[in-house]
C-alpha cells in the first residue's frame, strides 16, 4: 500500500486529436460528451498498478469479464466546476473516495488506496481543464467506477479489475419539480442487501418500477421499506427532506439507504442556519397526514445531479397530494442558496468542503 502522501506515477499519454473544437457550451446534451482523457488503473496480482491518463476511448474486454455477469461492479458521481475566483474545484472529493471504498467493501472489490483516487482525479481534471464549462451552473461530471474485468465464469471475486475515471461537461440542471408515487409494491433493496453501497445491480432493478410509475404519469418512485412499505427511504436516485411544522425531517441513514453527500452536508449547514433537523424514520402515513393537514410545506430529493430536486406532488395509493408551490419553500429555496455560495466561494468555506 502506499502511504498517504506518497506521490504516484502516472504516465500520460495525451490524445493527438483533441474533440475540444466541437464542444458547445450553449448545447450539451446530458451523459452523450465525454472530455479527451480517462484515468484508468488496473488491478491484477493483489496489486493497483499502471495509472496511465489515455485518451478516452473503448475498452477491449473478455466477454466473459465477471462484472458483464454478475455485476461485480460500483461508482461514484461527482463533479468539477469553476468557483467566482475562476479556480476549478470539487465538492468533498474525499466523501467520494470513502463511499466507494465502503461499497468495495460490501462488493468484495480490493481497496484502492485514496492517492491513487485522488492524485488521478486530480490530474485527470487539470489535463482536461478546458472541457470544464464556465456558464452558470454548468460543470463537469466526473464517474470513477471500479469493475471486475477478470474472464472467468466461476461465480467468487475477480482477482483482476480495473479502475477508471472519465469525465462529462454537463449543462446547468434545470430541476423541474417532479412528481412522485409512493411505491408500495416493488422494492430497491432489502435491509442486509447492498443499497448503502453504489453498485449497478440497485440501478438495474429499479428501472422496471420506474418504468410502471412512469406509466402512471409520475417521474419517479419514492421508495419504502422492504419488509412492510411503511417506512420511507429515497426518492429515485437521491435522498429525501420534508418540512413538517417547520422542521427538516429526513430518513436516518441505515444500510438501504444511500449515504448522500448532498444529503449529510444539507443536514450540517441547516443545523447551522438554525434549522431543527431530525434525522428519524419517516412513515408513509405520517406524510399523508401531514400532507392532509398542511403541516408538510415541502418535499425535496437531494443529489450531486440537481443538488436540490423540488418535489411537486406525492401519489400515494392513487391519491395525488399536491405541494405549495416551489417558490413559496423558504427552507430548501434558503439551503440551495447558501450551499450554492459556499460552492462558488461566494460565502466562507466554513465546513472545509471545497478542493
Ligand atoms: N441515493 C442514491 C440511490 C443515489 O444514487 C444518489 C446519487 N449518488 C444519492 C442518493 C445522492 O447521493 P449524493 O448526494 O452523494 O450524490
Amino acid at each position: 500500500m502506499l502511504s498517504t502522501d506518497t506521490s504516484i506515477y502516472i504516465d500520460v499519454q495525451p490524445t493527438e486529436d483533441s474533440r475540444i473544437a466541437s464542444l458547445d457550451e450553449n448545447n450539451i446534451p446530458f451523459g452523450r460528451v465525454f472530455s479527451d482523457h480517462m484515468f484508468v488503473a488496473d488491478y491484477k496480482n493483489g496489486a493497483w498498478t499502471d495509472f496511465k491518463i489515455m485518451p478516452y476511448g473503448n475498452l477491449s474486454l473478455s466477454p466473459a469479464a465477471s462484472t458483464l455477469h454478475y455485476s461485480q461492479t460500483i461508482f461514484e458521481g461527482m463533479k468539477a466546476f469553476y468557483n467566482k475566483n475562476d479556480e476549478v474545484v470539487l465538492f468533498r472529493p474525499k466523501e467520494n473516495y470513502e463511499r466507494l471504498m465502503r461499497s468495495s467493501e460490501r462488493m468484495c472489490i480490493p481497496k484502492m488506496d485514496k492517492e491513487i483516487f485522488m492524485q488521478g482525479l486530480k490530474k485527470l481534471i487539470e489535463i482536461d481543464k478546458k472541457w470544464v464549462p464556465k456558464s452558470d451552473g454548468s460543470s463537469l461530471y466526473i464517474r470513477p467506477f471500479i469493475f471486475a474485468s477478470e474472464g472467468f465464469l466461476g461465480v467468487r471475486p475477480a482477482e483482476e479489475y480495473k479502475f477508471i475515471i472519465f469525465t462529462c461537461p454537463v449543462a446547468a440542471y434545470y430541476a423541474k419539480p417532479v412528481r412522485v408515487k409512493v411505491e408500495t409494491k416493488f422494492v430497491r433493496v432489502a435491509s442486509g442487501g447492498t443499497g448503502n453501497a453504489k453498485t449497478g445491480g440497485n440501478y438495474a432493478a429499479a428501472l422496471y418500477p420506474a418504468k410502471l410509475a412512469q406509466e402512471q404519469g409520475y417521474d419517479q418512485l419514492i421508495w419504502t421499506d422492504a419488509k412492510e412499505h411503511k417506512y420511507i427511504e429515497e426518492s429515485g436516485t437521491m435522498n429525501i427532506m420534508f418540512v413538517i411544522d417547520g422542521k427538516i425531517v429526513t430518513p436516518p441513514q441505515g444500510d438501504t439507504i444511500l449515504d448522500g453527500i448532498t444529503r449529510k452536508s444539507l443536514v450540517v449547514l441547516a443545523k447551522d442556519l438554525g434549522y431543527a433537523v431530525e434525522e428519524r424514520p419517516v412513515t408513509v402515513i405520517e406524510i399523508e397526514e401531514a400532507m392532509k393537514n398542511g403541516s408538510l410545506t415541502e418535499a425535496f430529493g437531494m443529489g450531486t445531479a440537481a443538488v436540490i430536486s423540488q418535489i411537486a406532488a406525492i401519489g400515494i395509493n392513487d391519491i395525488d397530494y399536491e405541494l405549495p408551490a416551489v417558490e413559496t419553500r423558504k427552507v430548501s429555496n434558503h439551503l440551495l442558496k447558501e450551499l450554492k455560495a459556499i460552492r462558488l466561494a461566494e460565502s466562507e468555506d466554513r465546513f472545509g468542503w471545497m478542493e
